[in-house]
């Protein structure tokens, strides 16, 4: 199928999913149409995508897609995943007591940026390339996932060198030179929303990773700006369950960016796993006041600890369970 869509100078997208591979099909409809795909051997049916988004729809993918990590942490499948760490990584001291804390209480993907994109440019902007080093130990000693954000394409060549999981944030979402070249990256994205993007531009974003033949995009959303003057932004949260209508890629919810106040984020993160999340971003800090960045957002270590089995409570209320490191598992 796929040298016979090549033949007529279209490009083929092979996803596989379970019992079905699914061939995306690019081009202009003139050439399409001529390259009848309807009676073509091993072909089961041929869909007309209508979405402005074509590799990230459900028209093209009905399945789900299922983003691994590797040793079990997937996103996407019936387990919701909790990912939890400071908003900056500041010093080996402030990175592993925080990671010690939320793997600890269950987390299994450790957050921590090393580049930061603030507002300010007199704001602390990371502890960029020299971070890594401290959070290979880090992963070494906790055997926690990494997400880190990617800012550029230095940032991003060493996430994809030194991180489990590539993240673009927020400000970045239309950075389309930067998401063509996190589609040629091997490992998972993680997409965060622009706050004014809708939603047809966030799966076209992602649809810039999809068509680069990165396929493990796993989509966030972190709130969006509105005109509430009570939050830092206003959590869109029917966003959950209309992505994953729209769209087979997993859907994660980020509750610290989008409330900006550290008492709306454990409602929230309840909200985030009842609506259907695939995943909830925490940030977390063991001395909020002294934070380099975002301490007002950030989740007190007994504030972590406490909501862990609040959300595994609320996620086996809608039919799913939450992943956690062993030691919950165990206690639950
Ligand atoms: C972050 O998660 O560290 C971050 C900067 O978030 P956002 O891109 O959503 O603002
Ligand atoms: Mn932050």
């Amino acid at each position: 199928v796929c040298d016979h869509v090549k033949g007529y100078g279209l490009t083929p997208h092979v996803m596989h999913g379970p019992g079905r591979c699914v061939v995306g099909v690019l081009g202009h409809e003139g050439r399409l149409s001529e390259a009848g795909f309807t009676n073509f051997e091993g072909v089961i049916e041929v869909v007309r995508v209508y979405s402005p988004y074509v590799l990230s729809s459900r028209e093209t993918h009905p399945a789900d897609t299922v983003v691994s990590l590797g040793d079990g942490v997937k996103f996407g499948a019936s387990e919701v995943v909790v990912i939890a760490g400071p908003c900056s990584v500041e010093s080996l001291e402030q990175a592993i007591a925080v990671a010690r804390t939320v793997k600890a209480a269950g987390a299994t993907v450790l957050r921590g940026g090393l580049f930061k994109p603030r507002t300010s440019p007199f704001s602390f902007q990371g502890l960029g390339e020299a971070g890594y080093d401290l959070m290979d130990e880090v992963r070494r000693e906790t055997g926690l996932k990494f997400v880190t954000e990617a800012l550029d394409e230095r940032s991003l060549e060493l996430a994809e060198a030194r991180a489990d999981i590539d993240r673009i944030g927020a400000r970045n979402m239309q950075n389309f030179a930067l998401l063509k070249k996190v589609g040629r990256c091997k490992k998972p994205v993680l997409l965060k929303r622009g706050f004014s993007a809708t939603l047809d531009e966030l799966l076209m974003a992602a649809d810039y990773i999809l068509a680069g033949g990165n396929y493990n995009v796993v989509l966030c959303e972190r709130g969006i700006r509105t005109f509430t003057d009570h939050s830092r932004n206003t959590l869109d949260l029917s966003a959950v369950p209309m992505l994953k209508q729209l769209s087979h890629l997993p859907v994660i919810v980020d509750p610290s960016h989008a409330t900006g106040k550290r008492k709306l984020v454990q409602p929230m993160a309840l909200a985030a796993v009842a609506a259907g999340a695939d995943g909830v971003m925490l940030e977390v800090h063991c001395s909020p006041a002294e934070a380099l960045s975002d301490g007002e957002q950030a989740l007190l270590p007994q504030d972590f600890e406490s909501l862990v089995p609040r959300m595994a409570a609320v996620a086996q209320a809608v039919g799913r369970t939450l992943h956690t490191a062993s030691p919950l598992n165990s206690g639950l």
